[in-house]
């Protein structure tokens, strides 16, 4: 069986912009927007060197809710996947919830349901309880709770708030606290990192 890294994108991987029309840090809405954020490529290349599969677990809700097109939401994906390919690192795949229960009704993929966790465990084998979901935002974490995997939240989200196993400042650092799981304890990892 494989470990994997199941990864949100927004305010993880890529900034969040600023929204004057909501007046709230969101999901981009061009490809222009688009801009991965500081250290996420070799945090990528520290979890892939590691061994683990990576792949992204996306809510997109915009075009349900009538702010996007659906072709702007593929161009931004593509941007994604170009800024990855040129470095080398690929995604096992990416799964994404376009779906929004107000407007488009329940779906059984949208965050914090596990279902694209299961799916990846049932086609790439992938050993969840030794996998790890991370995210910025609490249905992040109960995502992979409901999974069985180990969990970073991202911060200023805390661990009160969210029961995840680990806070961490950036994605470099998440990937740190996980390679450094595999040679110690969690509350070593965690006395290591306060
Ligand atoms: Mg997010
Ligand atoms: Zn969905």
């Amino acid at each position: 069986m494989r470990r994997a890294v199941f990864l949100d994108r927004d305010g993880v991987l890529n900034r969040n912009v600023w929204n004057s029309a909501t007046e709230a840090y969101e999901s981009p809405l061009t490809p222009e927007q688009f801009e991965l954020l500081p250290k996420v490529v070799p945090a990528l290349k520290l979890l892939r060197d590691a061994g683990y599969l990576l792949f992204l677990v996306s809510n997109q809700p915009n075009h349900a809710k009538g702010k996007a097109d659906m072709e702007v939401l593929e161009e931004i994906h593509r941007k994604f996947e170009m800024l990855l390919t040129a470095e080398g690192i690929v995604f096992s795949d990416y799964y994404y919830c376009f779906h929004h229960p107000n407007f488009t009704g329940a779906c059984r993929c949208r965050k914090p349901s596990p279902y694209f966790l299961f799916e990846a465990r049932d086609r790439f084998d992938v050993d969840l309880a030794q996998s790890w979901m991370i995210g910025d935002r609490v249905s992040d974490i109960a995502c992979g709770r409901a999974a069985g995997t180990r969990t970073i939240g991202i911060s200023p989200m805390t661990q009160s708030q969210t029961g995840a196993d680990c806070i961490a400042d950036d994605l470099w650092r998440a990937a740190q606290i996980i390679t450094c799981y595999e040679r110690a304890s969690i509350p070593d990892v965690l006395a290591a990192s306060t």
